[in-house]
């Protein structure tokens, strides 16, 4: 027990009380050994020894990591991070669109969406239900010899589409390709709101059919993918 003499100019009172007291039990479970020097210990992990890989695991069990229930998996090892990263704020519907900005109060001009007008920007509207998007999942369900886009939740597509008839070997491919094109969907709408920039529909297929190839090719380590030959016709993928 730590002997503690507190010499106050004035008693402490209300939520200061409560500090005093979390403070005390703090100041009771402390040993100092005086045959020992000083040193920083991260607490986070077994051996106390920082490292940036170590706190990278961390940060990925506690964030990415946490989808891991009842809406599905959320990592795929075929994208950045970031793109983890980005789907995962998606599913939590924590994206920056205008009815979440002016729920926080955020003065807008308007909450509709930017593109189409038709109805507010939520999340589910600018990724999924939008006609901007709609035409952009018709592409990118084409290009992968799918018909149209069907009637789903976002969170049932960004778990990657279940209902696809892909072969085992396509079925990563095949949710990342939907992953990469919620991604360039969400930064090509920050382009269109911030820099008054346009996305063409075929311009759309074309970034996300490189992206895709540029992304997964290089972390695909069990399939060698031609673009020519797979990529560009990945109906190979299909049952
Ligand atoms: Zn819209």
């Amino acid at each position: 027990m730590v002997a503690t003499n507190w010499d106050w100019s004035r008693d402490p009172y209300g939520r200061a009380t409560r500090e005093l007291y979390d403070l005390g039990e703090l100041l009771n479970s402390s040993f100092l050994n005086p045959d020992k020097l000083d040193t920083w210990g991260w607490d986070s992990i077994s051996n106390r020894i920082y490292t940036t890989k170590g706190l990278t695991k961390l940060i990925n069990e506690k964030t990415i990591g946490m989808g891991t229930n009842a809406k599905g998996t959320m990592k795929n090892n075929l994208v950045p991070k970031k793109v983890e990263v980005f789907i995962w704020r998606a599913m939590k519907k924590c994206l920056p669109v205008r009815t979440e900005l002016d729920k926080r109060r955020i003065d807008l001009h308007s909450v509709r969406c930017p593109f189409c007008d038709d109805d507010l920007e939520s999340v589910d509207h600018s990724l999924l239900s939008c006609t901007k998007a709609v035409e952009v999942w018709n592409k990118v369900y084409g290009w992968w010899g799918l018909g149209r886009l069907p009637n789903m939740s976002l969170e049932y597509l960004l778990q990657g589409d279940v209902r696809q008839k892909c072969l085992d070997s396509g079925k990563l491919i095949w949710q990342a390709v939907i992953w990469v094109s919620t991604y360039l969907m969400w930064r090509n709408r920050n382009h269109a709101v911030f820099k008054n920039k346009c996305w063409s529909t075929p311009v759309a297929l074309s970034e996300i059919q490189i992206k895709s190839y540029e992304w997964i090719a290089k972390r695909n380590k069990g399939m060698v993918i031609d673009w020519h030959n797979r990529f560009h016709s990945p109906s190979c993928f299909l049952v």
